[in-house]
């Protein structure tokens, strides 16, 4: 069956300059990129992504790290995969939560770390589930930023919406 997910590449695995090796271990996926950007992580977004998580001890933590406070990266790159099976597809070979219990060949093996402080630094999310790819699809993408059709959607007319345009 044909899946969405949600796949960040955050700011570690950017400071690290692993956006190329990252972006071909997924393609071993045969998955379709369906939209992908580089987004500047709002404390607002963050604290959304990681709702379930908000009574862990470590939520600050990771809003930090998501926001790019730890690694003077501020910015993200977040992607669509799609295509049959993309949720474990891509979780297979992101690896387990846990870096250093991640298959070491998994990207979160090869390259993820726990801080000093405890954060698992693991360079990539991929979202857990249907449900969850789709509340998080939702949150980091606009419907016209998809090139192919996930969800439903509606039009809206906006009035006087300011925005920026090529001068
Ligand atoms: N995390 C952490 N310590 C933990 C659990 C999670 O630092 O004990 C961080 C880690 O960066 C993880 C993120 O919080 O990727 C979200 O946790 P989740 O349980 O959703 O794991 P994931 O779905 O990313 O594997
Ligand atoms: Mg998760």
């Amino acid at each position: 069956m044909n899946q969405a997910a949600l796949i960040l590449i955050k700011p570690d695995g950017l400071k690290k300059s692993l956006t190329g090796n990252i972006l071909t271990r997924l393609s071993e996926t045969k998955l379709e990129i369906v939209a992908a950007k580089m987004v500047r992580v709002s404390k607002a977004l963050a604290e959304d992504h990681y709702q379930h998580l908000k009574d862990k001890p470590f939520f600050g933590d990771i809003i930090k790290y998501l926001q790019g406070d730890l690694h003077d990266r501020k910015k993200v790159m977040a992607l669509v995969y799609w295509g049959e099976g993309a949720i474990s597809k891509c979780r297979q070979l992101a690896g387990a939560t846990n870096p250093e219990e991640a298959d070491p060949t998994s990207i979160r093996g090869s390259y993820g770390r726990i801080t000093t402080s405890g954060v698992y630094e693991n360079v990539i999310h991929v979202s857990s589930n249907e449900s969850d790819a789709e509340r998080e699809i939702k949150l980091w993408f606009n419907p016209d930023e998809i090139i192919v059709k996930l969800y439903p959607i509606k039009a809206i007319e906006e009035e006087k919406v300011k925005k920026n345009t090529w001068a």
